[in-house]
């Protein structure tokens, strides 16, 4: 089987390496690329915690300034995000030496693997970032507030958006976000959607400058803000358009972030 290496440079500028379509479920194949990615770039590639038989990896840079905080694969059955997260890292080793970093790219490897939202014990992870005693939210949250981030990119996917949009928490630069969906509008078109999970949203933007009421649970951006992340951006891709595509929506996405 042919690899998802790009045809066009121009047109799919990011990729994985090696990366073929039978092992987009393949949370292995993932992690095995990122500690590869790890040890060529200085980072340390360390476990938060062991679940379900899996190990929760996550990687970090040496130092103490206030990281980037990055993540992808909480649910399982949004894998482009985590292919374009490791798409972008591949094509920024030098970056990422260079940088303090936190990356977590996958929480949900059962998940990934089985194509669910929800992780080992059926639950999903994204409302449970509140719980000091999850055995992994918990560990997630005690490692978070040693450090909190200046910048956090949570990546996702929506089965029935019509195009890329963001959630913006904080922003203390108001057109981060924009800037953002303009570099993935490259790939992807932006959502045209006034009204977007019943909430206002204006060019593909949903800003917050408050915690939402009527949350059921809190998400990782929000447990983010509430440990002191001044701003942080939750980008989501169609789920239903080309892999492809949405592997390179992410990576384009972070690039412009980080610009
Ligand atoms: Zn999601």
């Amino acid at each position: 089987m042919p690899g998802l290496a790009p045809r066009s440079q121009d047109r799919h500028p990011f990729h994985v390496t090696n990366l073929q379509l039978h092992q987009t479920h393949d949370p292995g194949f993932l992690l095995s690329s990122w500690e590869r990615l790890a040890r060529a770039a200085g980072l340390r590639s360390k476990v938060l915690t062991r679940l379900g038989g899996e190990k929760i990896l996550f990687l970090e840079s040496p130092g103490t300034a206030s990281p980037v905080y990055l993540s992808s694969g909480i649910h399982g059955d949004e894998v482009a995000a985590a292919w374009g997260l490791l798409a972008w890292a591949e094509e920024n080793q030098k970056r990422l030496s260079q940088g303090r970093f936190l990356i977590f790219p996958c929480m949900n490897p059962h998940g990934f693997r089985q194509n669910t939202r929800t992780d080992y014990r059926g639950l999903d992870i994204n409302r449970r970032f509140h719980l000091a005693r999850d055995p992994l939210t918990g560990p997630w949250r005690r490692l978070i507030r040693q450090s909190p981030p200046s910048l956090g990119l949570c990546l996702h996917e929506d089965y029935d958006s019509q195009g890329c949009y963001v959630y913006e928490l904080g922003g203390q630069d108001a057109r981060l976000a924009s800037r953002c969906l303009a570099a993935s509008a490259s790939h992807l078109p932006t959502d045209p959607r006034k009204q977007i999970d019943g909430r206002r949203a204006r060019h593909g933007i949903i800003h917050r400058k408050t915690i939402p009421q009527n949350l059921t649970g809190i998400p990782e951006a929000v447990a983010l803000w509430q440990l002191g992340c001044a701003t942080t951006l939750t980008f989501e891709t169609p789920s239903e358009a080309g892999f492809q595509e949405r592997v390179q929506a992410h990576a384009r996405f972070i690039a412009e972030a980080l610009s």
